[in-house]
């Protein structure tokens, strides 16, 4: 199930910005030469209630009445900019609702991105912090989600809004030392949410195996022992060995292996419940190549991957997986 709007290509950001649309018509692009671009569900714009269950009236309202100019110097805010934002909002809430009632994956094909917008405000490119808007959305019916943030970056404004919370998990593998600053392996969350931030601050040079052994060491047994209801899944390729705005390393078929891997676990945790929603993801091809192999294996397809180079071999974050491990032993079984 893909979730998309053609809404979603508004140029939100000044020309020549690295977020544009020219990314997603990749995405579509690449999906529809491999006759994947199939089962499109076309969303509808989040409501104010919906999108107060995350953020305050008072941002909502400022999203909304700004005009033209700069939210941040990165961020850049239009008259298409509430619009445009608020369907993107739309289609997370109507990609975990889908995965939620029908038991299958949904890949929710955004723009603009959201992890990096909390309570009160945006930045890095986001607007609306689209997964916690879904995530808040579904806590009626699904009491523990898992929120995974695989972008390059880390989900500062997911962090945010959920570090009070013992309902959903947030774990984020990102670089550290780059924007926005935050994701310190010792941040676990705050009082009752103590042990629901799992954060995994990589070196420059991670990928692959250190990502494999994030996996098995952390965001596995975490998931198991936290048992989720349903997986929401912050996809940024950003983290990939060709994208201009990271150094990390990941290769395409690292990229899968880890997102096939979360498939996995989301269908002996949570009956298939998963969605996946695009957050960045800078280098065209490699994006579109790893949202393809994800969205052909919904249909038990394979696709052929060209950015293979494995550069991370020697579990280069070995130390920092240990960090972790140890921020996390007071909480989890690890
Ligand atoms: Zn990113």
């Amino acid at each position: 199930m893909i979730i998309y709007h053609s809404k979603f290509l508004s140029q939100l950001q000044p020309l020549h910005h690295p977020e544009s649309p020219l990314r997603l018509k990749a995405v579509v692009k690449g999906l529809e030469e491999l006759n994947l671009f199939n089962n499109i569900h076309k969303p509808s714009k989040a409501s104010i209630e919906e999108l107060t269950t995350t953020h305050s009236l008072e941002h909502i309202n400022f999203i909304k009445n700004f005009g033209e100019g700069y939210l941040s110097p990165d961020t850049y805010l239009n008259n298409d900019t509430f619009e445009t934002a608020a369907y993107a909002a739309g289609g997370a809430i109507h990609a975990a609702k889908l995965a939620y009632e029908k038991l299958k994956p949904s890949f929710a094909l955004l723009r603009p991105p959201g992890h990096h917008a909390a309570f009160d405000t945006g930045g890095g490119f986001c607007y609306f912090n689209n997964i916690a808007v879904s995530a808040n959305c579904l806590l009626d019916r699904a009491d523990r989600i898992a929120i995974l943030d695989i972008d390059g970056h880390h989900g500062n404004g997911t962090q945010d809004i959920f570090s009070n919370s013992n309902k959903v998990l947030y774990i984020s593998t990102h670089q550290w030392g780059i924007y926005p600053g935050t994701g310190l392996a010792e941040y676990v969350g705050e009082r009752k949410g103590r042990g629901y931030t799992v954060n995994i601050p990589f070196i420059s040079g991670c990928g692959d195996s250190s990502y494999n052994l994030a996996f098995n060491e952390i965001i596995e047994p975490i998931l198991i022992q936290f048992k989720p209801k349903i997986i929401l899944v912050s996809v940024g390729v950003d983290a990939h060995y060709k994208d201009p705005m990271t150094s990390l390393l990941l290769s395409s078929p690292g990229y899968f292996s880890l997102l096939e891997k979360i498939m996995n676990l989301a269908r002996t945790l949570c009956n298939r419940r998963i969605s996946f929603m695009l957050e960045g993801g800078y280098h065209l091809p490699s994006l579109s190549e790893v949202i393809a192999a994800v969205i052909a294996s919904f249909e038990g397809k394979e696709v052929g991957l060209q950015f293979v180079t494995e550069y991370d071999t020697n579990f280069k974050g070995k130390a920092i997986v240990e960090k972790v491990k140890t921020a996390q032993r007071s909480y989890w079984e690890l």
